[in-house]
């Protein structure tokens, strides 16, 4: 299979190329030139399979010109060891929980799979120095995903930047007490310096010349494409109750719904998607005014969707062919202030006895507010609310109850090496780590 840079400028890549590469080097993002059909008797019989068996089916025809099939269920079977459940909420409405993996969000779900096909690329390389840098800059919940992804990963050392004192106690602790093969940078600075710093890096002849680096950030297609899975899972569970499936995607980057709108290219009978966003509305108003204007993004409780300028619209325009009218065709927009939020939060949990997370209430609102006589939607549950307590405590009057999971983060022993924002004293950090 090739995958093609979607600016249009860069050669076509195979699957490697575009998984250790990441971005194009017109600085498009890579999609593979076709998303094969699955059989029709896959559809007939998931609703008696495991996530395993569905994620390996579809991880075989999308993938399998590129890794061998046993590898490949391999990989699926390591990395997406936890389940994915489907369960009620309210009349018609069902929540995907993607938080059951080790950092409690779907991220969870790309940064393992990656961790493990990227492993399985640089394995084939006889002879060449094995090890891969990953360089991440996070505001949070990127870095965890990515450090316990790759965590114990041979021939992987992952370097995690980060805002020194910007990032909650929870997060920090999630990738700080890992050690082995992740070391975390706390940076004299802001989440923009970090992100800076690790560009300046991919930039410098010098460190690309001593070392191999790559990056592992949202736009990496080895990163997308796993998360396609979990709608089929989603659709399996539902099968027997609708054939009429509406699912709500809680929106920032637009990775998560991408990944959606490739399972629905591949045959999966969504019937329509709802695209659901914090105050940070550029989709939205793009499917309002036919206009698309990237500007910087504001904070909100939903911090994971604060984005201005979602990296994937690139991705949703290609599958498109950057025609509105399919993409409004298949997907309505919606977007909610804090206040709303919050108040839905307070509402499910005290009629329906359901604790949401900010993202997850964004898009539980949204399937409230546009559900249609006889339909029944499934919104993306992306995080635990756990990870969000202050918040909860604010809007529930206590706090959530914190998984044991969670908390044993809590209890580890944090390791940090502190770090001025310059790059010259990073570079020769890197170099002399080698
Ligand atoms: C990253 C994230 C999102 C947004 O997902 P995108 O793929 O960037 O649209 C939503 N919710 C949570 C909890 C996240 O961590």
């Amino acid at each position: 299979m090739k995958y093609y840079s979607t600016n249009h400028q860069a050669p076509d890549a195979d699957l490697r190329d575009a998984i250790i590469k990441g971005l194009a080097p017109d600085k498009g993002l890579y999609m593979p030139e076709r998303l094969p059909q699955l059989p029709a008797d896959f559809f007939e019989r998931m609703d008696r399979l495991s996530f395993q068996e569905i994620a390996g089916e579809v991880a075989v025809n999308l993938l399998g010109e590129d890794v061998p099939e046993a590898t490949l269920r391999n990989i699926v079977a390591d990395a997406l060891n936890f389940d994915i459940p489907v369960v009620p909420v309210a009349d018609r409405i069902h929540a995907m929980e993607l938080f059951h993996g080790p950092t409690l969000a779907f991220k969870d779900v790309g940064a393992r799979f990656m961790a493990r096909l990227l492993r399985h690329f640089i394995g084939e390389d006889e002879g060449e120095q094995k090890t891969i840098n990953v360089l991440v800059a996070t505001s949070g919940d990127t870095g965890s995903a990515v450090a316990n992804g790759f965590l114990g990963v041979e021939g992987i050392h992952v370097y995690v930047l980060y805002p020194n004192g910007k990032v909650s106690p929870l997060q920090e602790m999630q990738f700080t007490t890992l050690g082995r093969n992740i070391t975390a940078i706390a940076v004299d600075g802001t989440f923009d310096d970090c992100q800076a710093l690790v560009k300046s890096a991919f930039m410098d002849d010098e460190l690309q010349r001593g070392m191999k680096l790559t990056s592992a950030n949202s736009i990496n297609l080895g990163r997308l494409i796993p998360q396609s899975f979990y709608y089929f899972y989603a659709y399996a569970q539902m099968k027997r109750m609708t054939d009429q499936l509406v699912i709500c995607v809680p929106s920032g980057n637009f990775g998560n719904l991408a990944a959606g709108l490739m399972a629905w290219k591949m045959g999966l009978p969504i019937r329509r998607f709802i695209a659901a966003n914090n105050r940070n509305d550029v989709f939205y108003q793009y499917l309002q005014t036919g206009g698309y204007h990237p500007r910087p993004s504001i904070a909100t409780i939903a911090n994971a969707m604060d984005v201005g300028a979602p990296s994937n619209f690139a991705r949703i325009q290609a599958l498109f062919d950057g025609d509105i009218n399919q993409i409004r065709a298949l997907i309505s927009g919606a977007t909610y202030s804090d206040d709303e939020i919050c108040q839905t939060i307070r509402k499910v949990y005290e009629t329906n006895r359901y604790l949401l997370d900010p993202h997850g209430a964004c898009a539980y609102l949204a399937l409230e507010e546009q559900l249609m006589d006889g339909e029944h939607g499934v919104f993306l549950e992306t995080a635990h609310p756990a990870k969000f307590n202050d918040t909860i405590a604010r809007v529930i009057g206590r706090q959530p109850i914190i998984p044991d999971r969670l908390q044993a983060f809590m209890n580890g022993m944090k390791q940090t090496v502190q770090m001025e924002n310059d790059f010259s004293t990073f570079k020769s950090f890197l170099l002399n780590r080698r």
